[in-house]
């Protein structure tokens, strides 16, 4: 017998998750962002869901080439573009879009001269400090990528710091329309974040990532507010379920005493199934589609759950992590973590099945 721990992907939930954010930017072409192994949902299955998008944007060049040989023809970006000239040949022989973000990419654009013309995503800093040209820089690298015979069509690019945040994005779309200012070309600024709350950042590239798998990038509005559905599903069962007295402890380090006579439950998960284990007691977990709470520090492979509030839970009742039901932005939030991290810490362990 395996474990019973699996994750289940919807995909169906991701195709209505699509349709909210090109509801919310009717007037934007949509890059699905499935970087990292899709947020941990699997990089094919979830492109195949998402077929309707208009192209996908992810790092790995690998990954990009894995699509193109599994027949994807949409346009596919490299967020952090191209690092040699060996990838520079590859972005060619696969038709692949790329950031543009260091003067050493203009350099070898300008100096290669392969003869094909590339979709460029020429990326402004405004204020996140990470990848991108200053405005006096970018003003220059536009020049010299204009007389490259390399540059297909330029799409001028940035990305916000905080517009999940209090300080949202003024100052940075600022920066952006004072930078890009009389430029008749195409732009593309939206994370989730700006693509919910500043249509005004909409432009004609979003670039979604978080809400496509149905959790929110705001910590003061819900997914399900926001109409997401969870695509990711952490499911487990009860392995054991024991009786403790009154002063009994459990787990490693005997960190959580019970408090009186109680029920617990063992749950088949563990941090290396990719359960945050800096999960507090009191971390919230369905079992048997009620709410309950961890008890204990997580172990390797398994965490031990409060079954005060569900006396009817045996041994092989259903336990849900995250997703249907309980977001993993509530789980995620409980552990001082985001959603993001627990999705794509998923480990490659755990079997994950498609729902249909
Ligand atoms: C990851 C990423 C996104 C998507 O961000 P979400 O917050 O997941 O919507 C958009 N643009 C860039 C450049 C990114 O790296």
């Amino acid at each position: 017998m395996p474990r019973p721990i699996r994750a289940l992907f919807d995909s169906a939930a991701l195709r209505n998750n699509l349709a909210i954010a090109r509801a919310r930017a009717p007037s934007a072409r949509v890059w699905a962002v499935v970087k990292a192994n899709a947020y941990g949902h699997g990089l094919s299955r979830t492109v195949e869901a998402l077929a309707s998008a208009d192209g996908f944007a992810l790092l790995d060049l690998d990954e990009a080439v894995r699509l193109r040989d599994a027949g994807v023809r949409k346009p596919i970006l490299l967020l952090e573009g191209f690092f040699s000239l060996d990838d520079l040949a590859t972005v060619v022989e696969h038709s692949l879009s790329v950031v543009i973000h260091s003067e050493e990419q203009v350099d070898m654009l300008v100096s290669a001269g392969f003869p094909a013309r590339i979709p460029l995503y020429l990326k402004l800093d405004t204020g996140m400090n990470r990848l991108g040209f200053s405005p006096a820089a970018f003003a220059i690298a536009l020049e010299r990528l204009q007389g490259c015979r390399m540059a297909g069509e330029i799409t001028l690019m940035t990305h916000f710091a905080d517009a999940d945040g209090e300080r949202g994005i003024r100052d940075q779309f600022e920066r952006f329309a004072s930078a890009t200012d009389g430029l008749a070309l195409p732009r593309s600024l939206a994370n989730s974040a700006a693509l919910l709350r500043y249509p005004e950042s909409h432009a004609e590239w979003v670039r979604p990532g978080i809400m496509l798998y149905g959790c929110s990038p705001f910590p003061d509005e819900s997914a399900q507010t926001l109409g997401l559905q969870p695509v990711m599903t952490l499911a487990s069962e009860l392995l054991v379920v024991r009786e403790l007295g009154k002063g009994d402890r459990v787990g490693y380090g005997g960190a959580f005493v019970a408090p009186k006579r109680m029920r617990i439950g063992v749950v088949a998960c563990g941090y290396a199934d990719g359960y945050p284990r800096h999960a507090p007691d009191g971390t919230p977990v369905l079992v048997a589609g009620r709410r309950a709470r961890t008890a204990g520090r997580v172990s390797m492979d398994m965490l031990t759950v409060d079954l005060t509030g569900v006396p009817e839970a045996a041994i092989g009742a259903p336990v849900t992590l995250w997703g249907q039901g309980l977001s993993a932005d509530e789980v995620a939030a409980a552990a001082g973590t985001i959603s993001y991290e627990l999705l794509c810490r998923l480990a490659a362990r755990v079997p994950q099945v498609d729902l249909d």
